[in-house]
């Protein structure tokens, strides 16, 4: 593909980021070109496991699209050993040769960026823009990561001392790291997670979510041939149960989780219970994610930021926006702009290129999503029910009133805005409001007034705080991602602190 396809994303009338329309056409010729059926399996040390297999169907409309063998739990314990034996060899390569195997893996993933792209959109439903921005995103967390490692995890670091005297602090590897990651970026997160662990120094057992197993199969398989030991990542396939006995292997050094945080508070009770060495857990959850718009906000990008945040991605991210707080002297006029950009979103296919919201990711979702749209039909004002294709797991994107942020107890992860007024000089109520979710991962403020910016920053634990624009599509290095609170343990991914989490530290004081 023409290397511009990764080229700056432009906009259309909806803040929708189109990707490269101008290399369309042919991206789309060529990703047609690569789909395939694909085995996934679990990989220790490179072998694929035999076994029954499971089909796994599309969101797009139910069809087979692969096959994968699921793993039993002495397969999962024969992993952990496996990257147990990997490890060692792994932690002595020095830093430069481990960075030099994740960027030549991000350099094989920009030659093969369509057989992934039509992974994403096959397996998980993502729109053409959404592939997009996920195949970059793995690109950049691949050389990040490669980067922070070369920074970080060298030589060392000498440090002052006594005449006779030397210090020499250096970071290393903790041991086996088990990455879980989840469906909504089964690309991006998952390498995150994968060259994370591994750019630090330690041997990974990753288990893919298992709605995208296919995905994670050809992105290990990606890895081992750029080089990374296969003694040094291994991939497990299976459910939540398999992630479970992982996560209980008593030699495992870290977890590394994005998903839920009733699962990430599992994980945690699992640790927090094994007996031997401590193990970190470095979560990221959800969000009941705010915006907060003021009289002074300029509605036309309110729309366009509002719809982009609540609707791309069918709002299956853990950014997405879902309490719009309104101030009232402008509401009316604001949900009236973003209910007419709404309507203007196409819901269907995402192989079609013109789709904005593509499927959610199977049915359970849909039927949740869809007794939430149920149940606040009756008691919500409807501002909003648009239209979706009914074969496939496809949801309509609706805006909601609430009378009070309260209304709204869980994360609902899909295209449903929920929105609510607030009373010029309300704002301290607004904060409060936000604050009593316990969720503190994304926040975006609409104002043109200064002080507020500083106030709700200050006030409020949020992770990411976006001003006077949408809140989703966190850039590695750029606005490194992760939250507090019920939204996670706080570690920015793609950020300069990110690999110190899966690092141990090693002081090495020699009398000379
Ligand atoms: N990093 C993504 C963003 O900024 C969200 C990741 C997630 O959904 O877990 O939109």
């Amino acid at each position: 593909l023409p290397p511009d396809l990764f080229g700056p994303g432009r906009r259309n009338s909806h803040g929708v980021e189109l990707g490269c329309r101008s290399v369309l056409a042919a991206t789309l010729t060529d990703i047609a070109g690569h789909r395939r059926e694909v085995t996934a399996s679990t990989l220790i040390d490179g072998v694929a496991h035999a076994g029954a297999t499971r089909t796994v169907v599309s969101p797009i409309d139910g069809s087979a699209i692969g096959r994968v063998v699921e793993a039993d739990a002495a397969t999962a314990d024969a992993a952990v050993a496996a990257a147990l034996k990997g490890f060692v060899a792994w932690d002595r390569t020095p830093a430069s040769e481990r960075s030099a195997r994740l960027r030549r893996a991000a350099d094989l993933l920009e030659a093969r960026q369509a057989a992934f792209l039509a992974l994403l959109q096959d397996e998980a439903g993502k729109t053409l823009d959404d592939g997009i921005s996920e195949v970059r995103e793995a690109v950049d967390f691949l050389r990040y990561y490669a980067g922070e490692a070369e920074r970080l995890c060298g030589a060392g670091e000498t440090l002052p001392g006594p005449t006779g005297e030397s210090n020499v602090l250096r970071l290393r590897g903790r041991g086996v790291f088990v990455a879980i990651s989840p469906w909504n970026f089964p690309l991006a997160i998952f390498l995150g997670q994968v060259s994370a662990a591994l750019a630090a120094g330690n041997a990974v057992v990753a288990k893919p979510a298992e709605q995208t197993p296919l995905i994670a199969f050809e992105a290990v398989r990606l890895l081992h041939e750029a080089g990374v030991p296969a003694s040094a990542l291994h991939l497990v396939t299976g459910d939540g149960l398999i992630g479970a006995r992982l996560v209980e292997a008593p030699k495992v050094a870290g977890v590394v989780f994005t998903g839920s945080t009733e699962v990430a508070r599992i994980i945690n009770r699992t640790l927090a219970g094994k007996d031997g060495p401590i193990v970190p857990l470095i979560a990221e959850t959800g969000g009941i994610n705010a915006m907060i718009v003021d009289a002074t906000a300029l509605p036309e990008q309110v729309s366009d930021d509002v719809v982009t945040s609540a609707f791309r991605s069918a709002g299956q991210r853990c950014s997405a926006l879902r309490i719009l707080f309104v101030q009232e002297d402008v509401a009316d006029k604001m949900i009236e702009m973003i209910v007419g950009a709404a309507d203007a979103l196409k819901v269907g296919d995402p192989r079609d290129a013109s789709v904005h919201v593509g499927p959610v990711i199977d049915a359970e979702a849909k039927a949740k999503l869809e007794a939430h749209i149920r149940a606040l039909t009756g008691t919500a004002r409807v501002h909003y029910a648009g239209t979706a294709p009914t074969r496939g797991t496809y949801v309509a994107p609706h805006v909601f009133e609430l009378k009070q942020a309260a209304d709204l107890k869980d994360e609902v992860f899909g295209p449903v805005l929920h929105v609510v007024r607030f009373k010029a000089g309300g704002i301290d109520g607004v904060l409060d409001a936000i604050a009593a979710t316990g969720y503190g991962l994304t926040l975006g403020l609409h104002t043109r007034i200064d002080s507020l910016v500083e106030k709700v920053t200050e006030r409020l634990p949020v992770g990411n705080v976006y001003v006077n624009r949408n809140i989703i599509g966190a850039v590695v290095g750029v606005q490194p991602f992760g939250g507090h609170g019920l939204s996670g343990t706080g570690p920015k991914a793609g950020g300069p602190h990110y690999l110190l989490r899966f690092a141990s530290e090693q002081t090495v004081t020699i009398n000379t």
